[in-house]
């Protein structure tokens, strides 16, 4: 195995400083064992850890990176930026020039606030929906992550139809109770659910490429039926497209479904690898937010000045001719080379993927559409595949429940190679 002192020691040391060493969980290693590495530095495709090995990566911060790491146009936008002033909490015309780089791309959205996190996006569009409805109760799907939002942390109970229980100490059970859960790409449930308690609903909420859980693909039928069921009972449709948004194309997966969710909500890639969340949609409900309307929203860094200018030269990358097509293109090309060594090989192993987006099941190639449908054993063999790929120089998120991610600047070459890393690491771990 490679040596890793570094890393070892400097996790040993954040013992002591973080709860488990780490500032977000997952980030701990713990669904796949070992210790984390320590990153030092990124470039393009690549990541070096505090012991100076090279990786490939294919995390990307965990989606916000589509260009890769400190990508030329991004940097020098931070810096500018951070020299003319860091804060003011005041407007500036940053704000501006990435809101209109935006909405003049995106039909879906009539209005946008930006705020400092993903997490912080879906907390105000839940609250908005209650204030401009007068509803307090959510419907959200299993399977399906928005943030550490108290109200959405919570998990099914055993029914088709169930009030939450929260999936986290410290979410009182009276927060969790007023969320609906229901499981995916299910018509039946959600009619059902509907048809008893849409009187009472603020919001639907849904990723609608579920990709925090797996690469849990909904078929267009059932988006469409989701669509039009909100719309015929006066529920608000949130899209959380927090994953989904500027990645599976500039306009997500309202584009990609072409459907008009009422609220969005955005983070990882308008921010440039700068902390960004973003919410908004029909102009009539953003109305409703202070100083406009009586919906308190607020954010001391809430629209910061290097995070507005990162995630403007990224987006303006993303816009240039052929830029989705080249990424979603590689990406097939990876993931068919894969898929089809393993059905050659007789291996359950099939890499989903949603534009660049991808997901390493451990199951057959016939699509997964919900959260029960994955079989917790496979993580073993995803231990297995990681921990291959990281001998190899090949950075995975560490949980087999978690998506990868292809950036612009993975060359032909680089995925090539990394083609014939998975299968190698298929090896080892289908037998
Ligand atoms: N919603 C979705 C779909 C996400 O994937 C995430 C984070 O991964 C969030 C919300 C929360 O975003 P953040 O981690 O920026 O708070």
């Amino acid at each position: 195995m490679l040596a890793r002192p570094n890393s070892e020691r400097l996790f040993s040391e954040a013992q002591s400083y973080f709860p488990g060493g780490v500032n977000s969980p997952v980030r701990a290693f713990r669904s796949v064992g070992g210790t984390p590495l320590f990153i030092e530095r990124g470039e393009g495709c690549h990541i070096w850890d505090a012991d100076g090995h090279r990786f490939l990566d294919f995390c990307g911060s965990w989606g916000p990176l589509i260009l890769g790491h400190a990508h030329p146009a991004v940097v020098s936008a931070i810096t500018e930026a951070a020299a003319l002033g860091t804060s003011f909490g005041a407007p500036t015309r940053k704000e501006n020039a990435l809101a209109k780089l935006i909405l003049d791309h995106h039909p879906f959205l009539d209005r946008i606030r930006f705020v400092s996190s993903g997490t912080e996006a879906v907390m105000s569009a839940i609250r908005l929906a209650r204030g401009a409805t007068g509803r307090n109760r959510i419907l959200k799907f299993e399977g399906c992550y928005h943030g550490h939002v108290d109200s959405l942390l919570v998990q099914a109970g055993s029914g088709l139809v169930t009030f939450g229980t929260s999936s986290s100490a410290g979410v009182p059970p009276g927060v969790a109770s007023d969320t609906l859960v229901v499981p995916l790409n299910n018509s039946e449930a959600l009619d059902e659910a509907l048809r008893l308690y849409a009187h009472e609903l603020a919001a639907v909420i849904i990723e609608p490429v579920p990709a925090n859980n797996g690469l849990l693909v909904q078929t267009p039928e059932f988006m469409h039926h989701l669509r039009a069921k909100c719309t015929e009972h006066g529920v608000l449709l949130i899209f959380d497209e927090v994953i989904n948004g500027f990645r599976i194309g500039f306009t997500g997966a309202a584009g990609y479904y072409n459907i008009k969710a009422d609220l969005f909500c955005y983070g990882k890639i308008i921010g440039g690898g700068l902390p960004v969340g973003m919410y908004g949609g029909r102009a009539d409900l953003m109305a409703h937010i202070a100083p406009q309307g009586p919906v308190y929203q607020a954010g001391t860094l809430s629209g910061n000045p290097m995070a507005m200018a990162a995630g403007f030269a990224q987006l303006s990358q993303c816009l240039q001719p052929g830029f989705y097509e080249n990424l979603n293109q590689a990406t097939q090309t990876l993931c068919n080379r894969v898929n089809t060594y393993a059905q050659e090989k007789g291996y359950s192993l099939f890499m989903h993927r949603v534009a660049s987006i991808f997901w390493l099941a451990f199951s057959g190639p016939s699509p997964v559409r919900s959260a029960d449908a994955i079989d917790p054993q496979s993580m073993n063999r995803f231990r297995i595949f990681h921990a291959d790929l990281l001998e190899r120089g090949i950075y995975l998120g560490p949980s087999g429940y978690e998506v990868g991610f292809v950036s612009a600047a993975h060359t032909s070459e680089d995925l090539d190679w990394a083609a014939q890393a998975f299968c190698a690491a298929a090896d080892k771990a289908c037998v």
